[in-house]
């Protein structure tokens, strides 16, 4: 696989990345993975958005990554996967210098990474059809989740205890609410009426989310910003995960409990049905 590295395109298996890289000695560092469906990436713009709105908070010395855009591309075209399913992942990190806490002075360049990679979206599809098993954690998190920094262990530990017990994903609680999941947003359907968390530093802001929830005013569906408490979450007639991986998919069970009847529902049928109209280009 052809990847870009700090401004050249060469093997991926030539890279290397420097042990005082801050990325790898503090995850220092943000990323993002967008989706290329055959015929383009799915809202690229907003993937770089807010990489860029994370490169604020962290003060890197750059701030607008708007020309990874075109990079990403490239590679889809180098790697010849212009008609498949594949995706992006951009990883920026404040760069390499002796390792110790404050910004380094002089200031180092960015390290900067793309690749892409083909995508299998049959397993995928597949739990969409039939529903996915997920558990509740507690969120271990820091309190800066709306920047989607590497600094993943909890994220790691929760997804593997997912695994563990027989779930695809793990949904955080902070007191009381649940949150997201490892790597999607949650949403639950209370009274025909789509509810998700409401943006904080306890969120990521999800593209999927943001889509999601467009497309619920679009075919009107209503749709409320708001906690949504673990001891009302049996009152739920379906809940659901999204994200740029996992689309739209159900969970059909929650710590072992049956969700609604325990099957897919019909409203993240309509909002996948909804997603794939638009991600055809
Ligand atoms: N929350 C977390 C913690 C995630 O890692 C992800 C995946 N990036 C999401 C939500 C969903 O975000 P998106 O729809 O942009 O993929």
């Amino acid at each position: 696989m052809i990847a870009y590295f700090n401004g050249r395109y060469m093997p991926k298996q030539d890279i290397c990345i420097p042990v005082e890289d801050r990325g790898f000695l503090f995850s220092d560092s943000l990323y993002e993975v967008i989706r290329h469906y055959p015929g383009g990436l799915f809202r690229p713009d907003a993937h770089i958005r807010r990489l860029n709105r994370g490169a604020g908070h962290l003060g890197l010395s750059r701030t607008d990554f708007s020309d990874l855009i075109p990079i990403a591309r490239d590679l889809i075209r180098q790697n010849h996967l212009e008609s498949q399913d594949a995706l992006v992942y951009l990883h920026v990190t404040r760069g390499a210098a002796p390792r110790n806490h404050p910004f380094p002075v002089p200031t180092p360049d960015p390290t900067i990474y793309v690749c892409v990679s083909s995508f299998d979206p049959d397993d995928r599809a597949r739990q969409r059809e039939t529903g996915i098993k997920a558990i509740t954690v507690p969120d271990i998190r820091w309190s800066r989740c709306d920047l989607k920094t590497t600094g993943l262990t909890a994220n790691v530990l929760a997804n593997q205890q997912a695994a563990e017990d027989g779930a695809n994903e793990a949904i955080f609680v902070r007191d009381g609410v649940l949150v997201e999941g490892t790597h999607s947003n949650f949403m639950a359907v209370f009274d025909n009426t789509v509810v998700t968390a409401p943006l904080s530093n306890y969120v990521l802001g999800g593209i999927t989310r943001d889509t999601v929830l467009g497309l619920c005013r679009d075919i009107g569906i209503r749709t409320s910003e708001s906690p949504i408490y673990q001891n009302r979450i049996h009152l739920a007639s379906e809940l659901m995960v999204t994200g740029t991986t996992t689309e739209v998919t159900p969970i059909v069970i929650l710590d072992g409990r049956p969700v609604g009847n325990g099957m897919p529902g019909p409203t993240a049928r309509k909002l996948q049905n909804a997603l794939t109209e638009c991600i055809l280009f």
